[in-house]
């Protein structure tokens, strides 16, 4: 018995250890997108290698496979959702799928993300598809050879979307995200058909970076993230990063001709900020110290960005401020016209820039067509013209490039298959949590409007933060709202929210 306690103490510390080298290989990401002469790149590409090599070391030392036989009969493991149980789960889950894939083909993986993704962002600059196209290839070959060595059931993808989403299926993916579709593509072509027009002219006025720096800061502070336990710098492509319990890194970029840009991205970056704020410290590098899945994560930066940074009542309370940052820009601006203008719809060819009810057709594409070519149901040199098709099909634009089509994210190029749906996901997570705050707080408006942000923030904490990944995606949506996972949340919420902005 004592031996299971003593078993269990090595396992966790064994974990802690290796999350440590991790946290030191974060901190010098977070340097290099943040701080470092371009210079110093290629050393630090050396360091991050040694780094990663040594964490995967540590998270595959052959004893963690006999300590975690040796608890899986244990008293210890009895409740798989103690915290114990749930450890020695979770780290046993993360080990057999380290263990599974062979040395070789981790390093060529790495190897040829590290090459793709230079050459990507070159064929981007020409606009020439064809220069990416052997190395997408060579990346679609890795990725089902990956899928390959994880295991499956359905299909390849599946062991892909596994990696951010534990537990989730392509089938219900597609699921989801097709009720979504077949909802939202009317609705995006009744708000282009309306008469409706959104003063967005307002938002490109003079908006200084320092203004924009400390409102972002003050909305940030207020909604719960702890400046105390936390920073924001300036990045190209903003993002948010943990590098220990109690210091968790947010970035932005500002542009001085955008409103939204550089505020929207502090409230969302700042939602993943509270997250990471809301996991049990002393579990820092145990699983229950952790996130549960990316589309859970994303669900916590969306609901802070668009369930309330683009709510009527967030602005009630915050637009004064706004006015009093930027006088120049919007003294003249009523708060109607304001709010009018930060949720404009309209279809566009760029994912990162879309709106709150178009986005999630940008990913519909890129998940229709990356399962495809994982499927190989579709050869990467169709790609461009797959791609220019659906995006006719469900947004009613063609891309005039493919710098502007086909060639726009980071992500195949990293090898990132099965992530981007993680996004629409993390949409439908946010908006089915937030009508079940919505449902045992009451009326969240009045408390927005008042500038009370706290019950919300205690909410996730309690039902979603203080767990780590305690339960699965699918487990937690179930628990929370009692339901699995549907489109009808987010689509009540948009068809609501836009009829009236639009007067549909
Ligand atoms: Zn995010």
């Amino acid at each position: 018995m004592a031996n299971h306690e003593e078993t269990f103490q090595r396992l966790c510390d064994q974990a802690k250890e290796a999350a440590m080298i991790d946290s030191i290989l974060q901190l010098l990401e977070w340097d290099e997108r943040t701080k470092m002469p371009s210079t110093g790149g290629a050393y630090r590409a050396d360091q991050a290698a040694y780094l990663a090599g040594l964490t995967h070391q540590k998270q595959t030392e052959p004893k963690i496979g006999h300590w975690l036989e040796e608890l899986a009969n244990s008293p210890l493991t009895a409740d798989p959702h103690s915290d114990t149980g749930a450890i020695v789960r979770l780290l046993r889950r993360d080990y057999e799928k380290k263990v599974k894939l062979p040395q070789t083909l981790v390093e060529e993986l790495t190897r040829t993300a590290s090459h793709a993704q230079q050459v990507w962002a070159e064929a981007r600059q020409a606009n020439d598809f064809a220069k990416f196209q052997p190395l997408l290839e060579k990346t679609v070959g890795l990725k089902r050879q990956e899928a390959a060595a994880l295991g499956y059931e359905a299909t390849p993808y599946d062991a892909l979307l596994d990696q951010y989403e534990p537990g989730e299926t392509a089938e219900n993916v597609a699921r989801v995200l097709s009720a979504l579709r077949d909802a939202l593509v009317p609705l995006v072509q009744a708000i282009a058909d309306s008469s409706t027009r959104p003063e967005v002219a307002v938002l490109a006025r003079e908006y200084p970076t320092a203004a924009q720096e400390q409102l972002g800061k003050q909305a940030a502070a207020e909604i719960g993230f702890s400046f105390e336990a936390g920073r924001l710098d300036v990045t190209d492509h903003p993002f948010c990063v943990t590098l220990g319990p109690r210091d968790i890194r947010l970035t932005t970029r500002y542009d001085e001709r955008s409103f939204n840009d550089g505020f929207f991205s502090i409230l969302h970056e700042a939602g993943h900020g509270i997250y990471e704020q809301g996991l049990p410290d002393e579990q820092f590098g145990t699983p229950l110290g952790e996130y549960v899945s990316t589309a859970i994560h994303e669900s916590q930066s969306r609901m802070w960005e668009n369930q309330v940074g683009l709510s009527q009542s967030f602005w009630q309370h915050f637009y004064p401020q706004a006015q009093q940052a930027f006088p120049t820009a919007l003294s003249d601006v009523d708060l109607a016209t304001f709010h009018q203008a930060i949720n404009e719809v309209r279809p566009s060819l760029i994912r990162v820039e879309a709106d709150e009810v178009t986005y999630n057709l940008h990913i519909l594409i890129r998940f229709e067509l990356e399962k495809a070519l994982i499927e190989d149901d579709l050869q990467v040199a169709d790609l461009p013209g797959a791609w220019n098709e659906k995006y006719k099909h469900y947004l009613g634009i063609t891309p005039p490039n493919d710098t502007d089509g086909v060639l726009q994210d980071v992500h195949w190029s990293a090898g990132l298959f099965g992530y981007f749906p993680t996004y629409a996901l993390g949409n439908l997570y946010a908006a089915q949590f937030f009508v079940q705050a919505q449902k045992d707080l009451g009326d969240l408006d009045a408390s927005f409007a008042k500038g009370q942000f706290s019950p919300l923030r205690e909410w996730l904490r309690t039902n979603i933060h203080q767990h780590g990944r305690r339960y699965t995606p699918a487990e937690l949506v179930q628990r929370i709202t009692n339901a699995p996972l549907s489109h009808e949340p987010l689509m009540n919420h948009l068809t609501k929210k836009y009829g009236e902005l639009y007067n549909l």
